[in-house]
């Protein structure tokens, strides 16, 4: 496996040096594929130990916001990611928010919860016909995984599901890397990150992410903000790194523009 990058490109190490320095900064993640890398069972994820431990020092900075944008449910979220107390948290794709204690708990309408039903039924269906694919069910949506299905019964199993749903309005569906994500809420992680931005009133917002569904969130980046894709197709992200393993170094450059000079809270 290629080495992490022994540098960070001149200009993203610049953009880096130049967000340290704004006055409230949100700091944004992608969980899978970004913090930590991809593996074949969503709940063996983990983040990366060096940028973990770079989140838990830069959420304890003043003036920075730390959040965390999952497609997960924020249940599995939270047990895969494990982070920091202060950080924010959106999950399902921005389905569902925390955004501290008195956050309340997503509420789906009567209507919701039975189209809901249809769509696990429609996966429950396919996961059942089709092997190696798998349901990952949220409090909103379902999730068809096939990352470990042959590609015939893969294609298959995203074709029934389709087929069952699509037509229906109150569904709203997208894709990601081997997962077809059915959501009975119209969501997605730029949406989340607009909220974040006006409900931390942050200066500026770095935002990384590695999938499909991260370029909603590079999409409502801003002059000054950073936008960062992790690994290698298409993209509106301005920066660019190859792997979860070149985030750590990203961070840690962060960590240390921002904290000089800076006092901590702890
Ligand atoms: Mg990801």
């Amino acid at each position: 496996m290629r080495q992490p990058l022994a540098q960070l490109p001149a200009e993203l190490e610049s953009a880096i040096r130049r967000i340290a320095q704004t006055p409230h900064l949100l700091l944004a993640l992608d969980f899978d594929g970004t913090m930590a890398p991809i593996v074949e069972h969503a709940e063996d994820a983990r983040p990366l130990p060096r940028t973990a431990a770079a989140l838990a020092a830069l959420s304890a900075l003043e003036g920075t916001t730390t959040a965390l944008v999952s497609g997960r449910a924020l249940g599995s979220l939270r047990m895969v990611a494990a982070p920091p107390a202060p950080t924010l948290l959106v999950g399902s794709h921005g389905a569902e928010t925390w955004l501290g204690p008195d956050s309340p708990p997503l509420v789906l309408t009567a209507e919701q919860s039975a189209t809901l039903e249809l769509a696990r039924a429609a996966v429950a269906q396919a996961t059942s016909l089709y092997k190696g694919t798998v349901a990952e069910d949220k409090p909103a949506g379902v999730a068809l995984h096939y990352r470990l299905a042959s590609k015939a019964d893969g294609h298959a199993a995203v074709e029934l599901v389709m087929e069952a749903l699509s037509g229906n309005p109150a569904i709203h569906i997208s894709t990601g890397k081997k997962v077809l994500e059915i959501s009975v809420i119209k969501a997605n992680k730029g949406q989340s990150l607009v909220a974040l931005r006006e409900y931390t009133q942050a200066t500026a917002t770095l935002f990384a992410g590695d999938d499909v569904t991260d370029e909603h969130g590079f999409e409502v980046l801003r002059p000054g903000d950073v936008g960062i894709k992790v690994g290698k197709s298409q993209t509106h992200a301005e920066f660019r790194i190859p792997k979860p393993q070149d985030l750590p170094m990203v961070l840690e450059l962060l960590l240390a523009a921002r904290t000089n000079g800076r006092p901590h809270t702890t």
